[in-house]
């Protein structure tokens, strides 16, 4: 019995303890800085904190090595993108561009907007085990919460004129911001053919969250070896390594 009332005390102790969590959580304090290397590096973040714990227990997680896809009658994306003021951010990660309200996809009749889209060099998702040089993820919101990813995947080659534009008013130091009186239009960064792998995954950065819906397209569009180094000059690493896919189904459009 006395044994019982200790054991029920510890649990009261851990209950409260988990508690105080979430409410520093909920407050807004992030204690913990995640990074790309060391200590603070992807095999760490599931320890860092709580509310960070599926990026070591999910077992959906993203990115993934795409091989293997089955052909699927798959839905074509419908995107609906207009421009937007350019507002750039470091946000000690990697560059992101926040997108104004009114911009969406539609996938199978549900309407997911876009909030912003940001970039990883190499990318994240490989095909056939390679990367691409580099990964545009466009982040996109439906009513019922859920996420949508379409990652562009970019390789070496030609000038990127969106990019060009985009690293013109690149923030250099983190926390920087940069709002420009041009718009820019991330139609103009999207592949002629939209052909797609389909598969559920989640963030690839904390919290790691699972149930996003991952549209990666087939076809890569060029950046210059220029643009890329004007990236990783100041984002060395951006890129967790893929993630076992766990029996998932990976699917291609026509
Ligand atoms: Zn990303």
């Amino acid at each position: 019995m006395q044994q019982f009332i200790r054991y029920l005390k510890s649990g009261l102790i851990l209950l409260s303890l988990s508690f105080s969590t979430l409410t520093l959580a909920g407050s807004g304090h992030t204690g913990a800085h995640w990074g790309y290397a060391d200590e603070t590096g992807p095999a760490h973040w599931g320890d860092m904190k709580s509310e960070f714990s599926t990026c070591k227990s999910g077992k959906h997680q993203s990115p993934i090595n795409i091989k293997a896809a089955h052909n699927a009658s798959l839905p074509a994306i419908r995107f609906s993108y207009k421009a937007t003021p350019l507002n750039v951010v470091n946000n000690g990660h990697t560059i992101q561009v926040n997108y104004a309200p009114g911009s969406h996809i539609t996938v199978a009749g549900k309407q997911y907007e876009l909030l912003q889209f940001h970039f990883h060099s190499p990318s994240e998702h490989e095909i056939n085990g390679k990367p691409a040089d580099m990964v545009a993820h466009l982040v996109h919101k439906a009513a019922d919460g859920q996420l949508a990813v379409v990652a562009v995947l970019i390789k070496k080659g030609a000038s990127n004129p969106l990019i060009e534009k985009i690293w013109k008013h690149m923030p250099n130091h983190k926390g920087e911001y940069s709002k420009a009186a041009i718009k820019i239009d991330v139609s103009d960064l999207l592949p002629a053919n939209k052909a797609y792998y389909h598969y559920s995954g989640s963030l690839t950065t904390p919290p790691c969250s699972e149930g996003v819906n991952w549209m990666v397209l087939k076809n890569k569009v060029d950046v210059s070896p220029a643009q890329v180094s004007a990236f990783t000059a100041i984002f060395s690493k951006s890129t967790r390594p893929v993630q076992p896919l766990n029996g998932r189904q990976i699917e291609l459009s026509h």
